[in-house]
């Protein structure tokens, strides 16, 4: 019998406010433990949660990103259980009255090619739910430590519907659900600081069949490629466990992403475990049109659209749209320098293939950030203007460019300075290209006998000699001159 995985993740997003979901106290990821807390955080008698404004808001605006429906009204409840991240024994969430319904997200998967563009299709969306995060456990040889910093920084919990069928689905869709997020500003999504957190779960079933098999949830998958390692090695143990006669178990399963295996954690709890009851303490929110209407608004160009427009406005090729299309920022930059001096694939190539490599080499997390760098998007759009105008050479514009990025000059600074201009006078440059015409024959008689490519070995030769300070056009011009 052939076996089809199904897969459904659980994401929870931590949403970037100043403050916490049901107080002021504030949160900041590496601060000293348990100094971020305050009355409501921790539980203490008497006190009461106010609902973050802001929270809501962010929210909503993911909602409306992959198109979920809004209900008229959300409710709280709490999620009972007794664990030491949890200082309350409960947890408020939204347990029958979501905030967000239905919907989908966007993915993109690999093309067949690298510089051909990948299917697109809609994941599908449950729910997005609004909960508190709980404490932080540490564990070392004796001591079980809690840090309630975390506790009470608002979540969003992500459900997609169980319609994922591979590993590379999964990936696929959180590098979307992460670009969609960062995009709006709702997170910043880093998964190293906790920020966004995958659960998935995975069944099997007979090819053909609708019904769904029993689900194993695997947890601890600390990166988007460890949710695809662990997916590829869970549904190869419940392929293999299913074809030897076995059956799965339902229960949560620890990935380690050191040796690549599963192991059993627990037998998985049912919902009435969690004893859930709306929140005495907490009024249902009633989310009204002008609300909606006003969020609408914060909705940024989405990134798909963007990757659409740049093909059609820029003509730029799949490899270099798919460098800028997931990154916001990258996308304004070049943007902005496109504005200034209407040359986009120069533009594009020299973003992609120089900016970015100084950047990532700079930093030696190999991490870029276009807001670092130091060159404006007037100063590449004027370097891109120095070079179509013939003032100096692309392979010259390299060099200024990386001058530009370690120093923070302007481009004509740099070549001013350096004597980089095309500074060698036509005389000059004439009785060169007469020499390198004497000295070469076999080109030059190639040319004659109409292979006109021939001129491009002579071009290269003066190219040389001139330390690439010349013109090419003005070269090319003379050189024909004088073969002609
Ligand atoms: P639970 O109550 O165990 O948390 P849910 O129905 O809330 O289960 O679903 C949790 C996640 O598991 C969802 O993302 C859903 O898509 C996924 N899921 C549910 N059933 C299956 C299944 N049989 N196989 C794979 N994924 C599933
Ligand atoms: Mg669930």
């Amino acid at each position: 019998m052939d076996y089809e995985a199904v897969i459904g993740l659980e994401v929870h997003v931590q949403i970037k406010t100043k403050t916490k979901l049901f107080s002021s106290s504030k949160y900041e990821y590496g601060a000293a433990p348990n100094i971020l807390t305050d009355e409501i955080v921790l539980g203490l008698p008497g006190s009461l949660p106010i609902i973050n404004f802001k929270a809501i808001k962010k929210t909503l605006r993911a909602g409306l990103i992959f198109e979920c429906t809004i209900p008229n009204l959300c409710k709280w409840d709490r999620k009972n259980y007794f664990y030491p991240d949890n200082p309350k024994n409960y947890q408020i969430s939204q347990y029958d009255n979501p905030i967000c319904s239905g919907g989908f997200v966007e993915i993109e998967l690999p093309g067949p090619a690298r510089n051909l563009m990948g299917q697109h299709k809609k994941i599908a969306l449950n729910r997005i739910q609004l909960e508190e995060d709980v404490g932080k456990l540490t564990h070392d040889a004796i001591y079980s430590m809690v840090d309630f910093n975390r506790a009470g920084v608002p979540l969003m919990e992500i459900v997609s519907e169980p319609c994922m069928a591979t590993a590379e689905e999964a990936f696929a869709y959180l590098t979307s659900l992460k670009m969609h997020l960062c995009y709006a500003d709702i997170s910043d999504c880093d998964m190293e600081k906790g920020q966004l957190r995958c659960d998935a779960n995975v069944s099997l079933r007979p090819v053909g069949s609708r019904a769904l098999g029993t689900k194993v949830e695997l947890k601890n998958l600390n990166s988007i490629s460890g949710v695809r390692n662990g997916l590829e090695y869970e549904i190869k143990r419940q392929k293999h466990l299913l074809e030897s006669g076995g059956t799965v178990k339902q229960e949560t399963r620890k990935w380690n992403a050191e040796t690549s295996i599963s192991s059993p954690m627990r037998s998985k709890e049912t919902v009435d475990d969690y004893r859930y009851f709306p929140d005495p303490d907490l009024l249902p929110v009633r989310l009204e049109t002008e609300l909606i209407d006003q969020v609408k608004l914060e909705i940024p160009e989405l990134p798909f659209r963007k990757q659409e427009r740049f093909f059609e406005k820029y003509k730029l090729p799949y490899t270099l749209t798919s460098v800028f299309y997931p990154h916001r920022e990258l996308c304004d930059y070049f943007e902005a320098a496109v504005k200034e001096h209407n040359n986009p694939t120069a533009i594009a190539n020299l973003i992609a293939n120089d900016i970015l490599r100084e950047l990532s080499a700079a930093n030696s997390f190999g991490q870029m950030s276009i807001a670092e760098c130091k060159i404006s998007p007037l100063g590449l759009a004027n370097l891109v203007k120095f070079i179509d105008d013939g003032t100096i050479s692309k392979q010259l514009a390299k060099e200024v460019l990386i001058e530009m990025f370690k120093t923070g000059k302007e481009a004509l600074e740099i070549i001013n300075n350096k004597g980089l201009t095309n500074s060698l006078d036509d005389g000059t440059l004439r009785s060169l290209c007469g020499d390198i015409i004497l000295a070469n024959p076999k080109p030059v008689n190639e040319y004659k006998n109409g292979k006109l490519t021939a001129i491009n070995a002579l071009k290269g030769l003066v190219m040389k000699e001139t330390k690439a300070k010349a013109n090419p056009q003005k070269i090319d011009d003379i050189l024909r001159k004088l073969l002609d």
